[in-house]
């Protein structure tokens, strides 16, 4: 069956989800998105990720017609409707329809749509196995042209570095910023380990503040990890005891090489699953309900599957 999708104040079903060939977001990417997740019932970080939308669209002068308790609520509906309890969700809003120049104030109204699906972007031994990665020639956007802090629907950077590592025979890329600091990967950030220290890339390394990445952080504060946000080259990565990838849609995935060299002994390391683990622990209890009065429960078997103690 068909999903049903939000889109401009009306639930339709997908075949009539269908946005105009004059929309700026097609046009020329102009709009904010986000990619959320839903788990065990709950919408998890969704004050998050509605925040980083709202900032996303100040920043390129894109007024959202809704407010956020609004769109809060198009997300739980959507999800509703499609009698969802865990979903990967794609929340847009672009410029909307106007003519065939760039001006955004041709403009007249935002075209705001929620898609409430699935994906899987690695199988599951790869989370057990780890990723190999290499690093790309694209540099990653100055944040003086196109700010990767900024969620844009403008992804050309990111998909100019998904197409060397396709071509390479790899899952994900890493990509340096223009003065050589590692930034992130084309859809994840990325996190070192050395000497029992967590390190990230700072956001004005050029990345976008992943809220997978700022939960891990958190996480890891909590349990008494030193976390640093600094600057690191590949030097760094190549001589670090473990290194992963942090996204909505990947969660905490392991990286276990990185252009050929080995992190650590070649595979997940410690810290890296403790966090996985506390990760997935925090997906169960975070985040507002899809059915208020709903208590979600976790899963019986305490695995981290769905079932619901069905
Ligand atoms: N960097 C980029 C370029 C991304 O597109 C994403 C989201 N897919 C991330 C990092 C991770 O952000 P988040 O944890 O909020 O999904």
């Amino acid at each position: 069956m068909g999903l049903i999708i939000f889109l401009n104040g009306e639930f339709v079903p997908e075949e009539r989800a269908v946005v105009s060939v004059f929309d700026h977001g097609l046009l020329y990417g102009d709009g904010v998105f986000e990619g959320i997740r839903a788990y065990y019932g709950r919408v998890f970080k969704l004050g998050d990720h509605l925040d980083r939308l709202y900032e996303s669209a100040r920043t390129i002068m894109l007024q959202i017609p809704l407010s956020k308790a609004e769109m809060q609520e198009v997300v739980l509906e959507t999800l509703r409707r499609n009698n969802q309890r865990d979903a990967y969700i794609r929340l847009v809003v672009s410029r909307g329809a106007g003519d065939l120049g760039l001006d955004p104030q041709k403009c007249p109204r935002p075209t705001i749509f929620c898609i409430t699906a699935t994906i899987q972007l690695y199988p599951d031994e790869l989370y057990e196995k780890g990723l190999e990665v290499i690093t790309v020639s694209t540099r990653r956007n100055i944040a003086e042209a196109c700010n990767p802090r900024v969620k844009s629907l403008n992804y050309l950077n990111n998909i100019y570095a998904k197409i060397e590592a396709n071509l390479a025979g790899v899952p994900e890329a890493i990509l340096l910023n223009a003065e050589g600091y590692v930034a992130e990967a084309t859809g994840d950030n990325i996190f070192i380990v050395k000497n029992g220290v967590l390190i990230t890339p700072p956001a004005y390394a050029g990345i976008l503040e992943g809220i997978t990445r700022n939960t891990i952080m958190e996480i890891a504060r909590r349990k008494g990890i030193p976390v640093e946000e600094k600057l690191f080259t590949l030097h760094d990565v190549y001589i670090a005891d473990e290194c992963f990838m942090t996204g909505t849609a990947a969660e905490a995935i392991p990286t276990v090489k990185v252009d050929g060299r080995l992190i650590g002994n070649g595979r997940p390391g410690e810290m890296t699953w403790e966090l996985i683990k506390a990760f997935r622990e925090l997906t169960k209890v975070d985040g507002p309900l899809i059915y208020p009065g709903e208590a979600a429960a976790a899963c019986s078997c305490n695995c981290g599957c769905s079932c619901r103690g069905e």
